[in-house]
């Protein structure tokens, strides 16, 4: 058996989990749970737990969680805390169950390839920081595309910034995960060095907190012509209106694609044991126009001034010009088709 030596600690290694080229991550992760004062830590995917024990002997952190649900992962950690004489916590479990069962002060994500597995129990999990490595550079950079879009939820582009890309997609999903919980994500330190991007976050609770980190969430716009690009706050007014020239505010990501199956629909009726309203309700569903979002009839005539009429003249109208149009289930009100607006108005003007 081989023993290696990095910082205050000697170990043996479990196989291919060591990577000597990680030990500047480490040091960095020793400096800043030091520099933190940081006293209850875990180091959720632990291996041969080399980084949780450099915090528990060189960061002066009093309580260290080693979690791995290999068991021979924790077989060689028990014999490596024994090693070193430090009174580490050594746990076999699913790193998700376990950040789901209890909270630490500090979470640190340390897998191989991509954290986003975790990134919601350890939201979940973390009170006061989470510390996560990301080595899967490819898709978070956008040189995998699809690949960083399944994980992150978040379109990465492969510019020449890529690196700092990869960074910025990372930080966008832990901030999204934080906020639902009601925490908010105040980035401390950020690099991406070498294979892989790594991100120390103070995690702050509140619903209050979890506003204002939403404000630093939005889109980059790039020009693949000439290389330029804008940012686009998620949260803020950003772009003009191409009919009215006016700013405009966007909403997103979210799903643009179809709601509705008619066919499953139709034979849900059929099958069903159903009232008048449910039977509504589905077959309004199962017309329904596949356009994402729709006009509300009556604020649009109020906006114009003129009365409205009949919503149904309104859709058929809409039909004999060749749009697609239908009422929606969403409300009486509501008119789904593929017109613009003024050509919308322009139908409701002659009505
Ligand atoms: N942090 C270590 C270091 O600095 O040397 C390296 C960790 S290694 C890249 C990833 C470890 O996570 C492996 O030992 C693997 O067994 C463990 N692992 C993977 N999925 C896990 C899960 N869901 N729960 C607990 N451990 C897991």
């Amino acid at each position: 058996m081989t023993l290696h030596t990095e910082g205050s600690i000697t170990f043996e290694a479990t196989g291919a989990f060591f990577n000597p080229r990680m030990q500047l991550n480490r040091d960095i992760g020793v400096a800043m749970t030091k520099a933190l004062g940081i006293s209850e830590y875990l180091d959720a995917l632990s291996a041969s737990g080399i980084r949780g024990m450099r915090v528990a002997a060189e960061a002066g952190t009093e309580k260290v969680t080693l979690n791995d649900f290999d068991p021979r992962a924790v077989q060689v950690m028990r014999r490596n805390v024994a090693r070193n004489q430090l009174d580490c916590v050594v746990s076999e479990k699913n790193a998700n169950v376990l950040m789901h069962q209890e909270h630490f002060q500090a979470v640190d994500l340390d897998p191989f390839g991509s954290p986003s597995p975790y990134i919601s129990a350890a939201s979940r999990s973390a009170r006061s920081y989470l510390f996560i490595t990301a080595t899967d550079t490819a898709p978070l950079c956008g040189a995998h595309l699809k690949s960083g879009i399944r994980k992150y939820m978040a379109v990465p582009l492969c510019t020449d910034y890529h690196r700092e890309m990869g960074a910025r997609i990372l930080l966008g999903l832990a901030a999204r995960e934080l906020a639902r919980l009601d925490k908010g994500t105040e980035p401390l330190l950020t690099h991406v060095t070498d294979h892989y991007v790594r991100t120390y976050l103070r995690v702050v609770k509140g619903a209050e907190a979890a506003d204002r980190s939403l404000q630093s969430l939005g889109y980059l716009e790039h020009c693949n012509s000439c290389g330029s690009f804008e940012t686009l706050r998620l949260l803020h007014p950003v772009g003009i209106c191409r009919h009215c020239r006016s700013r405009t505010a966007l909403a997103g990501p979210l799903w643009l694609g179809k709601i509705q199956d008619p066919d499953v629909i139709t034979s849900a009726l059929v099958a069903g044991d159903l009232g008048p309203r449910a039977k509504k309700i589905l077959s309004t569903c199962a017309k329904e126009v596949d356009v994402p979002m729709y006009y509300d009839h009556h604020c649009i005539c109020e906006k114009l001034r003129i009365t409205p009429g009949k919503i149904e003249d309104v859709i058929s109208r809409l039909k004999s010009l060749g749009h697609q149009a239908s009422r929606t289930h969403f409300t009486g009100l509501g008119i789904k088709t593929n017109a613009t607006l003024p050509e919308l108005e322009e139908v409701l003007r002659e009505n």
